[in-house]
């Protein structure tokens, strides 16, 4: 890359011109060392190294600086080394044939970089980088924090097996619904740690991180807390662990959230060093890696708030198994699964478990896979099926936020739907089921929201009276009634319906997404959503599509239109 950028040497002209250098000498001083500069700007002189890295021009240039005069004390993005943090190149589309041109996008952003550090709030700028600031702990590793900051000094705890720091948590039974691993350790010793959120941009303009580390400046910080909250932390500091005490502070950005770092006294002369300017002790800095829910959910894309609910899913097949892991992965807190079945080999392609599970109980397995992936979520299992759960609990459909039914049983299922319509406090229902040969899937919402009671429509409204010795017909299908779509094979008992791994995956997306909504408080009404796949494979083994089918022009729809004002069950 580097011939590449000489062979067109007359462009670096343009640096100059374009007022990006003041000056500047091509160099082979090293590997990857391209030019040397002197850029002039806000009254400072500052003298650059550029390097080309070599995966360059995929990427930009790299900007060191190796001098600013008159000399700047300190200086935020700018690294030990003297690289400065250009942000990453992720918003730009960079053109590879114009190696020029990144070079000098580069310091355009350097120079842009650059004014903001000289003229700007660096104190702000520091408090925005104090994480990376804040290196160190014992081990080597950051500290596990399960504490969860806001406003108000406290105690929080912190986990030690012998001497060693292994977690900061607001409840000690956190790390162990994080993760099962922090269940398997030895019996841990709890010492109480005391979490202080302080602001130092508020009266510190020469704010730094090095200054929290410093046990004087620390104090005038935590001193400036309002006088209640000094009180408080008072009383708090004489109930801290007397040996090596700790601290976390909940340090105020500039956009107002609090960034995390630990701080463990040593060496303590007197009591609490932060007690009494008298007492002494050496600071060490803690690292903490964050794993609180609302911290690790909101970050992922989960809904921090979706975990104070509760759901209800009976039937844990290839439709259950996707819905209850994105319903974890979403951060719906609390999942009961209710399934009869062990995990079979013919379970083994459209499963979430795939053959992992395979001779367990669906309710187990699934638990045990979701308690591997996903923290914070407390599963219920029960095997049993959903007649007898129901039987031996029947409270059990107003205690949950919502009960979603993946049975592939029509008949279990509309047992259902007459249950939860048997009172106003029962949880609104889900039902979801798939089509043969990948024709599709749907999701019903049923005792939903409405301005009053519960909004009209159910399961009952899709199927039409019953005629003596016919099959109900579910008025949703996209396959023609009155032919068997179940397979065989081999006999009795064997009988399924095919359709692949993605088939369930659509629908219990499908699915996923309403339920989602419906916790969330977002849906009005009952609606009936489709999705419509491809009718090659179903055409191709000789059946045939019903007309609604044919009518839903695209791969997604919802109706009301079901909704009959005669039906027994909604509309009494
Ligand atoms: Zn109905």
């Amino acid at each position: 890359m580097r011939r590449a950028l000489l062979e067109h040497l007359s462009r670096c002209q343009e640096l100059i011109e374009g007022g990006e250098m003041e000056s500047l000498l091509l160099t082979d001083g090293g590997r990857r060392e391209f030019l040397r500069g002197l850029i002039r700007m806000d009254g400072y002189e500052i003298g650059v190294r550029v390097e080309l890295p070599p995966t360059f021009p995929l990427c930009l240039a790299k900007v060191f600086i190796d001098s600013i005069s008159p000399r700047v004390e300190r200086r935020p993005h700018i690294l030990t080394d003297g690289r400065l943090c250009i942000e990453a190149e992720s918003d730009l589309l960079l053109d590879v044939h114009d190696p020029w041109g990144i070079l000098r996008e580069t310091l355009v952003r350097a120079h842009r970089l650059l004014h903001q550090i000289l003229t700007g709030d660096r104190a702000a700028e520091f408090a925005r980088e104090l994480i990376s600031y804040w290196k160190g702990s014992p081990r080597g590793l950051p500290v596990p924090c399960f504490v969860a900051p806001d406003d108000r000094p406290r105690l929080t705890k912190a986990l030690y097996f012998e001497e060693l720091l292994l977690a900061v948590a607001d409840d000690p039974r956190e790390p162990a619904r994080f993760s099962p691993d922090f269940s398997r350790l030895p019996p841990c010793t709890l010492r109480n740690a005391i979490y202080i959120p302080i602001d130092p941009l508020a009266g510190d303009p020469a704010f730094h991180p090095d200054k929290l580390a410093t046990l004087s400046e620390l104090r005038k910080y935590v001193r400036a807390l309002p006088s209640r909250d000094g009180r408080v932390l008072d009383k708090l500091l004489g109930r801290s662990g007397k040996h090596s005490p700790l601290v976390i502070l909940g340090v105020r950005r500039p956009e107002g959230e609090r960034a995390l770092v630990g701080i463990q006294f040593h060496d303590t002369r007197g009591g609490h060093p932060l007690a009494h300017e008298g007492n002494g002790g050496s600071v060490e800095k803690i690292e903490l890696q964050r794993r609180d829910a609302p911290f690790l959910a909101s970050r992922g894309g989960a809904d921090p708030h979706l975990r104070g609910r509760k759901v209800l899913l009976a039937g844990c097949g290839a439709v259950g198994g996707y819905l209850a892991m994105a319903l974890a992965r979403a951060g719906v807190g609390s999942l009961t699964l209710v399934d009869g079945d062990v995990f079979e080999l013919a379970n083994t392609y459209r499963h979430v478990c795939g053959i992992a599970r395979n001779g367990m109980p669906k309710v187990f397995g699934l638990r045990q896979e979701i308690e591997r992936l996903v923290p914070y979520i407390t599963v219920s299992p029960y095997q049993q099926r959903l007649e007898a759960f129901l039987h031996e609990r029947p409270q059990t459909l107003d205690s949950h936020d919502l009960v979603i039914a993946a049975l592939g049983n029509p008949t279990i299922e509309l047992e259902l739907n007459r249950r939860i319509w048997s009172s106003h406090r029962n949880a609104p229902a889900l039902f979801c089921w798939l089509e043969p040969l990948g024709l599709g899937g749907h999701a019903l919402l049923t005792h939903g929201r409405a301005s009053q009671s519960p909004a009209r429509g159910c399961l009952e409204c899709l199927y039409d009276h019953p005629v003596r010795g016919a099959a109900l017909e579910n008025l949703a299908a996209f396959a023609k009634p009155g032919e068997a779509y179940t397979r065989d094979s081999f006999g009795c008992g064997g009988r399924y319906l095919p359709f692949g791994d993605l088939d369930a995956q659509n629908t219990a997306q499908l699915t996923a997404r309403l339920a989602l909504r419906v916790l969330r408080g977002e849906v009005e009404g009952a609606p009936l959503q489709s999705w419509k796949g491809d009718a090659r494979a179903f055409l191709q083994a000789g059946y045939e599509v019903t007309s609604r089918y044919e009518s839903q022009t695209g791969a997604f729809a919802e109706t009301l239109a079901y909704i009959r004002p005669d039906c027994a069950v909604c509309q009494t």
